[in-house]
């Protein structure tokens, strides 16, 4: 199975991305393009998807269907509503 040279665990870090809801910094791991803020909720994005998932004939395996096609649309900008 094809490997993302993005995704190596050895080489996560740990950045720091404000809530746009209530501002909190929302700790994400490099390994994720999205977290939930821990204080309000809101689902945070990394400024930017992937470069990778552009790219990689991976990615959709890589990132999973449902979170490769939000990541895709998002980079589009036509992000859907996800039922809670
Ligand atoms: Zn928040």
């Amino acid at each position: 199975m094809a490997q993302c040279p993005g995704k190596d665990m050895r080489n996560l870090t740990v950045s720091y991305h404000p809530c746009p809801n209530c501002h909190q910094p929302v700790e994400m791991f490099s390994d994720e393009a999205r977290v939930r803020c821990q204080n309000c909720g809101t689902k945070v994005y990394k400024e930017q998807a992937p470069n990778c998932l552009q790219w990689c004939s991976a990615a959709r395996e890589c990132f999973g269907p449902k979170l490769y096609d939000q990541l895709m649309d998002r980079i589009s900008g036509k992000e859907k509503p996800e039922p809670s």
